[in-house]
């Protein structure tokens, strides 16, 4: 595969490549096996400086290219990244570790992404309204904001650039981004192939380095006029309040704590598939990984035994063979946290049902592999059932109605994603209701967005913007309203009452 090889990286500024002004690097390894992916630069202050001039000066002229045509640079990049899809898709699998079907999923999602919000270019629709008074005329039309910092987590490391980036270039802003340190070359590839679609110097800049240093003197620029995060919640709170003197446009994106209510009259083969997916897929490693399971307690036996079998049969191992099931965790820090939460689960009196160990032997001691692990009996109160552990663990709860498995849902402090199966309509359309999430879905997992509807979540999941959608364009551009009085003489509105 091209793209591997181990080869040494630098930052992308104003249209040139640079080294790190300190000179210092940082290495990205193969969760999957260690290998070496690649050496990058570990940017300080002085580079984000440097980006952000270039960024700032670029704006100038990227704000005035009609929106059609950054419209069409959107095209063109959807096209490169149809071409490259295999490529990149081998790259993730090999830098981040999911598995290659999920890893040319992320892709496609930011295919439909380009195109999606290429065609924006053509519509960025405002408003028009009728004025109070005669011979005037009115309206409202988006305009960008200015330099835009993205900064990214490594779990989706194509698609989650896509949702911060296409909207915010087609709306006419300039971009400095971030990726995260532990997917610098996805990052890379990205910025490459817009490079290569036609996005001028300047516009799009890479600056690679950890959150703490490059992340935040970031998000402390004064030229940056909006930020946009995915991560922690943790590091949401850190942003929000570091952008809160210059009065930035902050978008975040956080946590979840999602879960699956299954209803007594439910397909429970369908459940079964739905969870599997949702609870393990990329090991659990999503923001909207099913890491609860609310169950009727007429179901939940059987439920269980059947989640066991389902998870029990999954085979790990790296994520490029098409067998493979779930791959590695991200790092190595990520699996102490992960089997520190089945400690926890153990102490607090859940009933661990599988897993809840680290895999090794078969060539899985080269990576941070865990195996799919389901705790049984939890209270909703309980660490694991209330805390974002962010791997292949999921929490079974048992309710007796569909009120107490919707308090039982609402009862954490994200609202990202949730989902009920059931037959019956009056409960589900109680529970799309009720459920105080972003994103719920009936009679499918917690996982399956699409790019043409509002993506994120309620109460700490965000700080209520969207990512995709139309949404996603409020994020990106200032709303003007433009009077036209073309009556000749002063008209005063609210006051010239009787025209
Ligand atoms: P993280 O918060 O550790 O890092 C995210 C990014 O923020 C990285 O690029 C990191 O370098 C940077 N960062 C860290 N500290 C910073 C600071 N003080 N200032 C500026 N930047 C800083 O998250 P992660 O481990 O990379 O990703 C996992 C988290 O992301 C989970 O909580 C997950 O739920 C969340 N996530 C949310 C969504 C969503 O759409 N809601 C999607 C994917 C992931």
């Amino acid at each position: 595969m091209a793209l591997l090889g181990a080869k040494t990286f630098q930052n992308y500024i104003g249209g040139e490549r640079m080294d790190a002004s300190s000179g210092g690097t940082f290495e990205s390894t193969s969760p999957a096996n260690g290998d070496s992916i690649g050496t990058f630069p570990l940017s300080k202050a002085e580079d984000v400086d440097q980006a952000v001039a270039a960024a700032e000066a670029a704006y100038e002229e990227w704000r005035l290219v009609p929106a059609p045509k950054r419209g069409e640079v959107l095209f063109r990049f959807g096209q490169l990244l149809i071409d490259q899809k295999e490529d990149l898709s081998q790259l993730m699998t090999r830098e981040m570790g999911k598995v290659i079907a999920e890893a040319r999923g992320d892709v496609q999602e930011a295919i439909d992404m380009a195109f999606y919000m290429g065609g924006e270019g053509r519509r960025l629709f405002g408003q028009t309204t009728p004025s109070e008074l005669r011979d005037k005329f009115q309206m409202s039309v988006r305009t960008p904001i200015g330099v835009v910092g993205v900064i990214t987590p490594w779990n989706f490391p194509v698609a989650i650039p896509s949702w911060k980036m296409l909207p915010a270039l087609v709306c006419g802003n300039t971009v400095v981004f971030k990726p995260a340190t532990d997917t610098p070359l996805l990052g890379e590839r990205f910025v490459e192939l817009l490079t290569e679609a036609g996005v001028p110097p300047g516009v799009v800049n890479i600056v690679h380095g950890g959150g703490g240093a490059v992340g935040e003197a970031l998000v402390r620029h004064p030229d940056v006029r909006v930020i946009t995060l995915t991560g922690s919640r943790e590091t949401g709170v850190q942003v929000l309040k570091a952008a809160a003197d210059g009065l930035k446009h902050v978008h975040l994106e956080l946590g979840g704590k999602n879960a699956i209510i299954v209803m007594d009259d439910a397909d429970l083969d369908l459940a079964v598939e739905g969870i599997t997916w949702s609870a393990f897929g990329t090991s659990g490693q999503r923001c909207t990984a099913a890491s609860r399971v609310i169950a009727h307690a007429a179901v939940y036996d059987e439920l269980a035994a059947k989640l066991v079998r389902s998870a029990e049969r999954m085979r790990l191992g790296v994520g490029w063979e098409d067998d493979t099931d779930v791959g590695p965790v991200i790092n190595r820090r990520a699996l102490e946290k992960i089997h520190s939460y089945t400690e926890i689960g153990k102490d607090e009196g859940a009933k661990l049902l599988t897993g809840g160990e680290i895999a090794s032997g078969d060539g899985l001691s080269d990576g941070f592999y865990y195996r799919p692990t389901i705790f049984g009996d939890v209270d909703p109160e309980m660490r694991v059932a209330q805390e974002e552990i962010f791997g292949p663990t999921t929490a079974l709860i048992r309710v007796s109605s569909v009120e107490e498995a919707v308090r039982a849902a609402n009862g954490v402090k994200y609202g990202l994603s949730s989902s009920i199966f059931t037959r019956d309509v009056n409960k589900a359309f109680r529970a799309m209701r009720d459920l105080d999430t972003g994103i719920t879905y009936i009679n499918a997992g917690t996982i399956g967005a699409e790019v043409h509807l509002p993506f994120g979540g309620t109460k700490d999941t965000g700080n209520g913007h969207r990512e995709a959608g139309q949404a996603a364009l409020d994020v990106f551009t200032e709303w003007k309203s433009i009077y036209v009085d073309y009556s000749g003489r002063l008209q005063k509105a609210q006051i010239d009452t009787s025209s």
